[in-house]
């Protein structure tokens, strides 16, 4: 049976060696490859009693769809363990770097140790070679990127800026100037390992087990893509046409903290404004001709990709910066030193939150205040080099509210240390149940969203579609393909049985999806989640809704667990959230998994 490469780099950074291999077929059929493979190696290989120990496992990862020919086969991950949560985390990015790392020869690349001095790897189909970056360690994503690429002509970056070098948190790996692996932290453990970048380069081509079938396949496919209406709104208005509609219909869009559901001034950041004031013109990912969601923005002399709808709704309406350009400096501040635009967002917005209500230094409390573009830019450096009260946001909303205290705890959006991203769930109750039961708060696990909008949702009903949901984009997140794509995986079975050969139907696909589930939540227990943590901050728990299933009612803590529990029950676990002995036997997943997760 033929299958795709599988084929591993696994690097040794403290005694600059490395080893390659081929993984066995089984983990293939179990995980799919990207996010499940990923995690997959990284139980296998973490044995960090800290993030930033250098035991914990750098691994870039594609999966059997990245660089195809299908649309949208453009996105690769990072997964490792976060240092905003301590737990999982599986960070993914568009662009050309997963294609790259294919063309260099490799599925998964999986970094260990740590350098004495500043280095970056160069990766090729002979494997890795360790080279020197002290004269890079300091500079910011942009100048980082553009001097390795020119001394490496052909390859594709992925790099850290000084937010990483000084490990925040939230800091992200970069990838071509405006590209992230954005969520959770993976640039802060890049920065612990003193690794500046990954520079891969290759001509390798992608195998397909029947290429002929998979061509015709990403013929039908692209021509159905090319009249679909999803296709074209998000071509028109990218992610940014959330704004509008979580303003206008859903009532979620983050505001004020989290406070409200709809900005006043919302109409400053909005696609049609942005397309306006930044002169957006459409850029797509690789191997992506239709959708091509992403907008260039140009400026004032500056260009930046984005803003994207999370930015906006983080950096603009959550500290209600109601101006398309500021937002768009802070967005390109972000991307500059490598951070993370969601999170910072949302730890800047706690931190006004703080100073309205006079909890922070004079100073501060003066200085930061909803509204005020100038002190959010100055926050945003503050935070990257780790300066000032900028150091104390640094280290994530979740421990920045224990050290400030005085309440503020209720009030800072995280999860399980993870900002929480997407929507209010006070205008979007669903999106708040799958925050609290993903295996860590974000957006990118599940958008319930449009169905609650469109009142497609029914509370009884809810955590068999979320469980449902989750599963399904942990399979997604393998393959990998991107969310956007209008198609499930009726369509998509097929393209994954032509590359690799083996047999694949939608009912496997989610099986797998649920296996991943189920060993993420393994490896959190494990490394200190705990039951605790599967909820939301009280701020959501003691305010009244404004839209969605739960309007004008507080939601009910008590209710809420027992929505918590069904799904635990629905997924085989235990009511601690434990994934049961019976669980991981269906699942085909060893008792030795469970090893290490508390009794
Ligand atoms: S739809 Fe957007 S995010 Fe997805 S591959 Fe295309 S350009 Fe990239």
């Amino acid at each position: 049976m033929k299958t795709s490469f599988n084929r591993y780099l696994e690097i040794d950074l403290t005694n600059q060696t490395f080893r390659h291999g081929q993984l066995e077929e089984n983990r293939l059929r179990q995980f799919l490859g990207g996010k499940g493979v990923g995690l997959s190696l990284l139980v296998e290989q973490d044995r960090s009693i800290d993030p930033f120990d250098p035991e914990n496992p750098l691994i870039f990862v594609t999966g059997p769809l990245t660089g195809s020919l299908i649309q949208t086969s453009a996105r690769s991950a990072v997964v490792t363990r976060s240092p905003l949560t301590g737990n999982f985390l599986d960070s993914h990015a568009g662009g050309h770097f997963g294609p790259a790392l294919r063309r260099a020869g490799w599925d998964y690349v999986s970094i260990q140790g740590a350098s004495d001095l500043p280095a970056y790897l160069l990766i090729t189909p002979e494997g890795a070679q360790f080279l020197d970056a002290t004269d890079l360690w300091g500079k910011d994503v942009f100048e980082t990127e553009e001097t390795l690429r020119a001394r490496h002509p052909g390859s594709k970056v992925a790099a850290i800026g000084p937010a990483g070098e000084n490990r925040v948190r939230f800091a992200a790996i970069c990838t071509e100037r405006y590209r992230q692996f954005g969520r959770g932290g993976a640039g802060a453990v890049m920065g612990s390992k003193r690794l500046k970048a990954v520079v891969a380069v290759g001509t390798e081509a992608i195998p397909y087990a029947d290429p002929e079938r998979f061509r015709a396949l990403s013929q039908e496919l692209l021509a159905e893509l090319q009249q679909h209406p999803n296709a074209k709104r998000r071509y028109d208005l990218g992610t940014m046409m959330w704004i509008r509609m979580g303003q206008e219909i859903g009532h979620f869009l983050p505001t004020h903290n989290f406070r409200d559901g709809q900005f006043l001034a919302y109409e400053g950041i909005t696609a049609e404004t942005c397309k306006r004031e930044l002169s957006w013109k459409s850029v797509g990912c690789y191997g992506c001709s239709v959708i091509r969601c992403s907008k260039l923005a140009r400026w004032n002399g500056r260009e930046v990709e984005g803003p994207e709808y999370e930015t906006a709704a983080f950096l603009g309406s959550g500290c209600e910066i109601g101006d398309a350009k500021e937002l768009a400096d802070a967005n390109w501040l972000c991307d500059r030193y490598g951070l993370d635009s969601i999170s910072t967002g949302v730890a800047i917005s706690y931190a006004m939150e703080c100073a309205e209500r006079g909890l922070l230094s004079p100073e501060m409390n003066e200085k930061l205040r909803f509204g005020h573009a100038e002190g959010q830019q100055a926050l945003i450096e503050d935070i990257a080099f780790r300066r000032g009260f900028g150091d104390l946001l640094a280290e994530g909303t979740r421990l920045a509210s224990r050290v400030i205290g005085q309440g503020s705890e209720a009030f800072a959006i995280q999860c399980g240390g993870m900002e929480i991203s997407g929507v209010n769930p006070l205008g979007c109750y669903s999106m708040g149940l799958n925050l609290a039961t993903a295996d860590f708060a974000s957006h990118t696990r599940f958008w319930s969203a449009t169905d609650e909008m469109n009142g497609n949702l029914t509370l009884d009903a809810l955590p068999a579609y979320i469980k449902a949901g989750q599963d399904e984009i942990n399979a997604r997140n393998s393959l990998i393909i991107c969310d956007f794509l209008p198609f499930g995986f009726d369509r998509l079975a097929p393209f994954m049985e032509a590359v690799t050969g083996f047999p694949t139907d939608a009912e496997s696909l989610m099986k797998a999806g649920e296996r991943i589930q189920s060993l993420s939540r393994l490896y959190n227990l494990r490394t200190g989640r705990s039951h605790a943590d599967d909820t939301l901050p009280e701020r959501f728990f003691s305010e009244t809704s404004f839209a969605g299933l739960m309007k004008g009612r507080v939601i009910p803590k008590l209710f809420f667990e027992e929505q918590v529990q069904a799904i635990f029950q629905l997924r085989g676990w235990d009511a601690e959230g434990r994934p049961l002995p019976e669980t991981l036997q269906r699942l085909g997943l060893s008792s030795s998994e469970a090893q290490g997760v508390p009794a």
